[in-house]
């Protein structure tokens, strides 16, 4: 059976030194790195992402200031808000949680967040440093994908990734990134999508097989190559009587028969999710530092 790549157990670590980071900061230089957080409207999965990062921040130590609008909330509004938060010394990294209603254009609102704030790294200015390899803040997913894989050993360069999904939050950054010519990077990347033709002969030729297409069941243990590395992104919820909430989350991947040709898998909860957050505590303490010009 495949190891589990935990990344509860991971991330517990790296917030446990995160924790230590932000006490030296705060004795050595009086610095709390503060993220601003918009949420607008009450999407029970964005007030549950939300949650899971007032938590994250409070845990290790991060000031979160939270700003919480109604569904109607106007677009000129945010941006007026987004502009002065991008003016204010005392706010280090903004996120707006994703999706925003209709009416609030989008690409408008990430735009407008100064790129030394943008803690999520979806600016396009981050998202240029990222291809070019320059240094910048790189979106937590595909960071905590990559953290998940070093940090458990498994070596990066000269394997063969391949990505399910080419999203532009999960699975065209993790390209940018893992390609590159750099240390825990140097892969060969393939990208697949809806519109790859036969694509369990690609998956098949996977050292590394990541899964972010939000469809359960996309990867089945036929499309694995005997002792290769799957990470699985997707977060789908399943009808679950059994539960309280009355449903359940799996990923993309069918688990148990796929667990038995991998060498390592990352499981759904308790994988790719807590890493994700932990990598956004991660650039709020980078951009807290670059702001402050302290030596990272
Ligand atoms: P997305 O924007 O919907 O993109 C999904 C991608 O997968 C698209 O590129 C799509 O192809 C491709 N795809 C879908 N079904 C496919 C299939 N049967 N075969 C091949 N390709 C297929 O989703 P996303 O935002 O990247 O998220 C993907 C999943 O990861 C979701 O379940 C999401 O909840 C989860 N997620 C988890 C975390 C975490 O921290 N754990 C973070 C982000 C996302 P086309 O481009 O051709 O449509």
């Amino acid at each position: 059976m495949a190891r589990i790549l935990s990344g509860t157990e991971l991330a517990q670590r790296m917030r446990e030194e995160m924790k230590t980071e932000l006490a030296d900061l705060k004795r050595m230089h009086n610095v709390v790195p503060a993220l601003a957080v918009i949420l607008i409207g009450d999407d029970p999965g964005s007030v549950s992402y939300v949650k899971g990062k007032e938590k994250a921040c409070a845990e290790v130590g991060i000031a979160v200031r939270k700003h919480k609008f109604d569904a109607d909330y106007p677009e000129k509004d945010l941006l007026v808000l987004i502009r002065d938060l991008n003016n204010d010394a005392g706010v280090n990294g903004i996120l707006v949680q994703l999706p925003v209603p209709d009416h609030i254009n989008e690409e408008k609102v990430l735009y407008a967040i100064d790129p030394e704030k943008d803690v999520d790294g979806f600016h396009p200015m981050n998202i240029g440093r990222l291809m070019i390899g320059a240094p910048g803040y790189v979106p937590g997913t595909p960071h905590g994908i990559q953290q998940l894989l070093v940090r458990n050993g498994i070596e990066l360069s000269g394997q063969h990734v391949v990505i399910v999904g080419r999203s532009n939050i999960v699975g065209k950054p993790l390209a940018l990134l893992l390609v590159q010519k750099k240390k825990d990077a140097n892969a060969t990347v393939t990208l697949c999508h809806t519109g790859t033709k036969n694509m369990g002969e690609i998956t098949r030729l996977a050292d590394i097989l990541v899964v972010a297409a939000g469809r359960p069941h996309t990867v089945s243990a036929d499309m694995v190559k005997q002792g290769a590395v799957v990470i699985d992104v997707g977060v789908n919820r399943i009808e679950d009587a059994t539960k309280k909430s009355g449903f359940r989350l799996i990923g993309d991947v069918d688990f148990e028969p796929v667990s038995a040709r991998a060498s390592a898998i990352s499981p759904v909860p308790g994988g790719v999710g807590p890493m994700t957050i932990t990598m956004l505590l991660h650039n709020v303490i980078k951009a807290a530092r670059k702001q402050r010009g302290i030596a990272q």
